[in-house]
């Protein structure tokens, strides 16, 4: 049983609203390639969508 999600998988749940990649791809570079890391507007977990009960209550 695993016990921490893909991250990569978790990423690709959205869009990217750096390199509009829709959801399900990874990030792209400006020539199109693959980018090495996600943009960091896409890893940021967002809090006003989704499900509230999977943030973290670290406040
Ligand atoms: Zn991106």
């Amino acid at each position: 049983m695993p016990e921490l999600a893909e991250p990569a998988i978790a990423v690709e749940q959205f869009d990217c609203p750096t390199c509009e990649v829709p959801a399900g791809s990874t990030c792209r570079t400006r020539g199109g390639k693959v980018a090495p890391k996600y943009h960091t507007p896409r890893t940021t977990p967002r809090a006003s969508c989704s499900s509230p009960s999977s943030a973290p209550s670290w406040r």
